[in-house]
């Protein structure tokens, strides 16, 4: 199996690192991730200048690992390209992707890539705060969800969070809630405005959900597709008269 390690964090990142490691137990591993921080950069490609790669500056313990000026995305089309790829891994991200977040994560863009390309995407992320998440510590969890995943023919797109010592794995949906959009004023040492913007869920996780999985201490998958249509209301539009000019 040829897997293509990338990720939003940046090619320094130790969850980077660890996800290849764990990779390589699998197949060849190829590590293809952006020169500096993408996250939440979400989908984005660079169709406005040329992208290049370098020799990642990082020892990946002899994996070929190589740097892009450009996003996950990018990443992903560029490393396919590269070398035949029959699966791609994106992090392990150092903060949760759940429920708003998958909107705007680049994490799991990398993934989403993968599979407009015709190849199976999987993204994994992990909780982080001040202090470093203990990678050595989550390495059998990953390896317990890929063993799952890199087998199942069913799901394509996997959207994969692993909270510190999980109790087991639940298969989710996608929590959607309001969130408070918040923006948060200061001034720079110039004097000049400018703003934080936040997103904090209002509502409390819907039992099923991505988020509800973590807060209860286990691995959440949740099975994705790139289809946004809304079946429901199409079904509702399509028994109407079609719209014709008079
Ligand atoms: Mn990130």
């Amino acid at each position: 199996m040829n897997i293509l390690i990338t990720n939003d964090d940046g090619i320094y990142s130790p969850g980077l690192l660890c996800l290849a490691n764990i990779a390589s137990r699998f197949g060849n591993v190829r590590v293809v991730a952006p020169d500096v921080e993408q996250s939440s950069m979400g989908h984005a490609i660079t169709g406005s200048r040329p992208l290049s790669y370098k020799k990642a500056p990082v020892n990946f313990g002899g994996i070929d690992a190589y740097k892009v000026n450009g996003t996950p995305a990018d990443c992903v089309s560029l490393g396919t390209h590269l070398s035949k790829t029959d699966v791609v891994l994106s992090g392990i991200n150092m903060g949760l992707n759940l429920g708003n977040s998958m909107w705007h994560s680049g994490t799991l863009a990398g993934a989403k890539q993968a599979v407009l390309l015709g190849v199976k995407g999987i993204a994994l992320s992990t909780p982080a705060g001040d202090i470093e998440p203990d990678f050595k510590g989550l390495e059998a969890y990953v390896e317990k969800a890929l063993n799952l995943l890199l087998v199942n023919k069913d799901v394509n797109l996997i959207n994969v969070n692993i909270p510190a010592n999980p109790k087991g794995i639940k298969w989710t949906r996608q929590s959607v809630r309001q969130y408070d959009g918040r923006v948060m004023p200061g001034t720079d040492p110039r004097g000049r405005k400018h703003y934080w913007i936040t997103v904090v869920p209002l509502e409390a996780a819907e039992e099923g959900t991505d988020r509800w999985a973590v807060d209860e201490g286990y691995i959440s998958m949740t099975p994705l597709r790139l289809d946004l249509t809304d079946e429901k209301e199409l079904t509702k539009a399509l028994v109407k008269e079609p719209v014709k000019w008079t």
